[in-house]
């Protein structure tokens, strides 16, 4: 099959989050089983080059329709970690991707439905015709929109869309002048319940929505969070579009790419281990605390890694922070937020824990500390809000830090209980609480740290009972496939 993923981010060179090791890891996955894939991102100045190879102009003069006039585009072609990746480049005055961040600026959404634009015009014009479109959140929202409503037009007749949710959160919501930048007009048409129209504002359009609506088929990242996303609150508004589509929505799991995410073969950790020499993983943690500058203890490092988003519930992690301190545990932190209250807050506990050799805080992005972080700590807390997979916990069973999360969405589906599941003893591989309180995380904190220090050998076996679990992209790279052939056969 002929598959060609649009999307904002793809790991390693453009990351933010999970979005990111999705795109190239169940790419990944497609290729090795036999499909041809290629994926296609903005030409970001932010984006890691280095770990772009052989970064070639593929296309220098792409004119992409845009209001009353078109916009220049170059695309650029390199190999991302072996995986075929077009750049589209714009060289408009609006200066679109080159902003030092990818994401948190008011005119996000002109910015990627540009993209999105962009991304199918570079197919039409290179005369390329994937059996599949498969695209990702917000920002690739309209591109089953253009696709069927204008592109199939020109001649795009072939591909089928798969359109994958990975936050419902941020939609895309906004005013009906995208309908003019992208040449779709119909106003009357586009703002209309049926079709693009928000669900809670009349007057605005949701681009997650036109995704939900025009695509082929939908998935988001887990089965939990599909029933989440169609019967609770976390659908954000979008349950009802989900309820009309129900018939094309599914939850797949994500895989995690044992290629990037193996304590085995991780170049970017000092010392690699397996679950038959556990011993190295201890020498990371005093590595661990050189770099951090944490003394040596007879201590569990306990870890957070990951955005400090409201999503992620930051007053838990805080507190989580302040409880381990407590209680006989050291803490590391990496994160950042594109909210400057939230990243001020914690700039500020940073200054306050300053002195403590206990703790250290980091606020920043860094794929390097990451890893060093997942194979130098003991346990990870997630107590999120809501978590539509999450591929942290997921990480940290691979590198032997034992999760405690919070039952909600992938984290119900990946992560059971020491005490209290109803999984045989040998498969339980965390901790978990259930209210978003203090109670709760102390709860599951209190058990993991005493366990940690009372018995020193049931906590190993729970380490090893995490990392023999396998999620991989092998079963879901699966599902995607069964997925695209169906839609393919409609
Ligand atoms: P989300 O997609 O909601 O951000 P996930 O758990 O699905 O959360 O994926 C998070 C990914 O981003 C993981 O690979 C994690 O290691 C990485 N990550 C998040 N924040 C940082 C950071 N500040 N520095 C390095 N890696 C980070």
């Amino acid at each position: 099959m002929y598959i060609t993923m649009i999307a904002s981010e793809c790991a390693p060179v453009s990351k933010v989050g999970g979005l990111a090791d999705v795109v190239y890891g169940l790419s990944r996955e497609l290729e090795i089983r036999g499909n041809e894939i290629e994926i296609i991102l903005p030409k970001y100045d932010c984006m890691r080059f280095d770990h772009v190879w052989d970064l070639n102009i593929f296309h220098k003069d792409l004119w992409v329709p845009w209001g009353n006039d078109a916009i220049h585009c170059t695309v650029w072609c390199g190999s991302v970690h072996g995986r075929k990746c077009y750049f589209i480049e714009s060289h408009s005055d609006d200066n679109f991707f080159n902003r030092d961040q990818y994401y948190g600026y008011p005119d996000d959404v002109m910015r990627f439905s540009f993209f999105s634009k962009a991304a199918l015009e570079f197919l039409l014009q290179a005369n390329k015709h994937p059996d599949i479109i498969h695209c990702h959140d917000w920002q690739t929202g309209l591109i089953p929109v253009l696709l069927y409503e204008n592109y199939t037009f020109q001649g795009m007749t072939h591909p089928r869309i798969c359109y994958t949710i990975h936050n419902f959160r941020y939609q895309g919501v906004t005013g009906i002048d995208i309908l003019s930048a992208t040449q779709l007009g119909k106003p009357e048409y586009y703002n209309h319940p049926d079709r693009l129209q928000d669900n809670a504002h009349p007057n605005a359009l949701n681009l997650m929505k036109a995704g939900i609506v025009y695509s082929n088929f939908i998935t988001t990242v887990s089965p939990r969070h599909a029933f989440e996303a169609r019967h609770t609150d976390q659908g954000y508004g979008l349950s009802d579009t989900l309820y009309a589509h129900q018939g094309k929505f599914g939850g797949v799991l994500n895989g995690l790419d044992y290629k990037l995410w193996n304590p085995e073969v991780d170049d970017l950790i000092p010392y690699n281990y397996t679950i038959s020499n556990l011993e190295q993983k201890y020498e990371n943690k005093n590595a661990l605390r050189d770099k951090l500058l944490l003394r040596q203890e007879f201590k569990p490092i306990i870890a957070y890694v990951g955005r400090l988003d409201v999503q992620k519930g930051v007053h838990l992690i805080r507190h989580g922070l302040f409880y381990a301190l407590e209680h006989g545990a050291q803490f590391v932190l990496l994160g950042s937020s594109p909210e400057a209250s939230i990243n001020n807050d914690f700039w500020n506990l940073k200054q306050e824990l300053n002195d403590n050799q206990d703790c250290h805080i980091e606020i920043g992005f860094n794929e390097e500390l990451a890893h060093l972080i997942y194979a130098g700590s003991d346990m990870i807390i997630m107590p999120s809000m809501y978590e539509p997979c999450g591929l942290t916990q997921l990480i940290a069973l691979k590198y032997g830090t034992v999760p405690i999360v919070r039952t909600v969405g992938g984290l119900v589906d990946t992560i059971f209980d020491r005490d209290y599941s109803d999984k045989p003893l040998t498969a339980r591989n965390g901790y978990v609480f259930h209210e978003a309180d203090y109670a709760g995380i102390e709860s599951a904190m209190q058990r993991a740290i005493g366990l940690w220090h009372s018995y020193p050998d049931q906590f190993r076996k729970l380490v090893m009972q995490g990392m023999q679990y396998n999620y991989s992209w092998h079963r879901s790279g699966q599902y995607y496939l069964d997925i695209y052939e169906m839609i393919q056969s409609k």
